[in-house]
């Protein structure tokens, strides 16, 4: 704390991204990367920009990456807008759109980041508690908001918002934008994207950073109707004019070119989240049912904080959240079949 910094400042509570240890040989269950690598046309694309022109500013408006994504999604241009990693979408997305007179509301077991924005922006926002079964209930967010934000699948129990139920929630809440984020959408969800069309007041974000391996790039990207983005465009242009660098739009255009890689890896992830269930199950986990590339899961009996060390020990590392009814938890990200074997096979020693 210093006498310098800024009332704002000195009242923040920043977000912890789980760890990036610099161990080597660990198996790195813990922030939800894709296990497998970039398609080699991504790899190629960067290497293609890798020149002399690196002295040249990129594309301030990434054209040609947001180009490739409508023709992707089937939407027009100017419902697109793209950013360094969703994290940056959806802060523009908090400033932009969802700092308004009433509180927004987002689940109370979530991505904790959403109450980090609120505060850094000075949203107010109320929490809405999901059900027993960690369910979103969209009838608890009929009430009066600024604004409605939550992950789907949603994060951290990997619990899927069927369509039909957004379609209702934005028949229901028409004065307010919704904002749904979709980090894990490609492992087993149908996208809002196809809502976009019907309704002016939804905004859907993804990210390049899970099902297309490009964590390391930092590129997410929003669709919404074309006043929205404008919105986030002033927002943006207010604070960086350049927050795409020239190998991030190169790599993730090229990433939305090669359709067959993305299926082939987001299967790969897929099967092996199956099988860790029955597996987990095996061993008297509860695990959530899961349409992410995590797991989200609950022993009978061993501490999950205890379990994550023991698992820690054994150079394994997963995420546990010391937070209230989440506290027996342990988030387990899918890593490549051999991973998830030899953290069977630990689990299996841990437990025996
Ligand atoms: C990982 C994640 C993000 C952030 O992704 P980046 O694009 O890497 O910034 C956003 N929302 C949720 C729910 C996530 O899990």
């Amino acid at each position: 704390m210093s006498q310098y910094w800024s009332p704002l400042v000195k009242s923040l509570t920043p977000y912890v991204p789980g760890e990036q240890p610099k161990i080597t040989n660990l198996i790195k269950l813990n922030t939800n990367e894709n296990p497998y690598g970039p398609s080699p046309k991504v790899l190629e694309a960067i290497r293609s920009v890798a020149d002399d022109n690196l002295r040249l500013y990129p594309d301030p408006n990434a054209d040609q990456l947001k180009q490739t994504i409508a023709d992707y999604h089937k939407v027009n241009k100017s419902e697109v807008f793209v950013g360094n990693g969703s994290d940056e979408v959806i802060a523009i997305a908090f400033q932009a759109l969802l700092k308004q007179a009433h509180p927004i509301l987002f689940p109370d077991i979530t991505y904790s980041f959403y109450p980090v924005w609120s505060d850094m922006y000075e949203v107010t926002y109320n929490t809405v508690p999901v059900t027993d079964s960690f369910e979103i209930d969209i009838q608890s967010f009929n009430q009066k908001n600024g604004g409605i934000i939550f992950p789907n699948p949603n994060a951290p129990t990997g619990r899927l918002l069927a369509l039909e139920n957004i379609k209702a929630l934005l028949e229901m809440n028409t004065e307010s934008v919704v904002v749904v984020d979709e980090a894990y959408i490609d492992f087993g969800g149908t996208s809002a994207i196809e809502l976009v069309k019907d309704y002016p007041n939804l905004l859907v974000i993804q990210t390049l950073s899970k099902s297309r391996s490009l964590a390391g790039m930092r590129v997410g990207f929003a669709i919404g109707h074309a006043d929205l983005i404008e919105g986030m465009e002033r927002v943006k242009n207010s604070f960086n004019s350049y927050p795409l660098d020239k190998p991030a739009q190169a790599a993730a255009t090229a990433s939305f070119l090669d359709e067959a890689y993305f299926q082939g890896c987001c299967t790969k992830v897929i099967a092996s989240r199956d099988q860790l269930t029955q597996e987990l199950t095996q061993l008297n986990f509860e695990v959530l049912p899961s349409a992410a590339n995590f797991v989200f899961a609950k022993h009978s009996t061993e501490d999950a904080e205890a379990l994550a060390q023991q698992l820690r020990d054994r150079s394994i590392i997963v995420r546990y959240f010391n937070k209230p009814k989440i506290d027996q938890y342990l988030r387990i990200s899918i890593g490549t079949q051999e991973e998830c074997d030899s953290l069977v096979t630990a689990l299996k020693e841990i437990l025996k």
